[in-house]
């Protein structure tokens, strides 16, 4: 296996009033290519912070983002949203569905969005099959048509990974993807997220402060006083 994300020295503060909140305090991480990792700690240790700053959804104070070993945190502002449209999924714990739209159309949204309405109307059957196929492949081949107010948690939240993967991303970013569900559906979840990872070489980062959750990545590291360290089972 080879790097396929990588931060160094990753450091990030928050101000409130005056005074500097350090979050991040130099975090080194690297994460293989088809590699599960879990990133646990406690709240408010700035797992999200570091989720959104190798997304690309939150710049860094000092540090670097590496893909495949190119830096992509100092490109100018189009090419880092092409990064975080073309290489990045994300799913969040509230899955930040749009709530007037089918679980179709949510899936369909990533597709329809850098493609302008006259070029997406042209592919419109090509992108609806493959939206259904996701939505088939998480198990969701009789939700379509349903709203997200029609489906329990886990349902959405299976919507949100189809969703995740429209854009046919290299990389998957999930932060806290079973908070909100009850155990059944959030094991549910996770079983779905390993297997992707395992069918098509997904790269994942997941952020849990479940141990359960995390004991079933390839690799689990902890976020603390700023920095990453490696974490063992046999610490638990
Ligand atoms: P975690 O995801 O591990 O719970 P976060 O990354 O959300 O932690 O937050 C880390 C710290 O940074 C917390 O103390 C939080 O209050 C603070 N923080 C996060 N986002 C902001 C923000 N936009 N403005 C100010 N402080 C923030
Ligand atoms: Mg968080």
């Amino acid at each position: 296996m080879s790097e396929h994300l990588a931060a160094r020295g990753v450091s990030k503060s928050y101000w409130k009033g005056k005074n500097e909140v350090p979050v991040l305090r130099g975090v080194d991480l690297e994460v293989e290519h088809g590699e599960l990792v879990a990133i646990v700690g406690a709240s408010g240790s700035g797992k999200s912070t570091l989720l959104h700053i190798l997304g690309l959804l939150d710049a860094a104070d000092a540090g670097q983002v590496f893909l495949d070993g190119s830096r992509i945190d100092d490109s100018g502002e189009r090419a880092r949203d092409r990064f975080r449209n073309r290489s990045f999924g994300f799913i969040f714990q509230f899955y930040h569905l749009l709530p007037e739209l089918t679980a179709l159309e949510n899936v369909l949204m990533p597709l329809f969005i850098p493609h302008g309405v006259w070029s997406y109307l042209g592919r419109r059957r090509a992108y609806e099959r493959q939206a259904a196929e996701l939505l088939e492949r998480v198990g969701l081949g009789r939700r379509m048509t349903h709203r997200p107010a029609e489906l329990s948690g886990g349902e959405m939240q299976r919507a949100a990974i189809a969703r995740a993967l429209a854009g046919q991303p290299e990389v998957l970013l999930a932060d806290e993807p079973t908070g909100n569900l009850d155990a059944k559906s959030g094991e549910g979840v996770l079983s779905l997220l390993r297997d992707l990872n395992r069918e098509r070489g997904l790269t994942m980062i997941l952020v849990t402060h479940d141990m359960q959750i995390a004991q079933q990545a390839d690799r689990v590291v902890r976020l603390a006083e700023g920095r990453i360290e490696e974490w063992s089972a046999a610490l638990a």
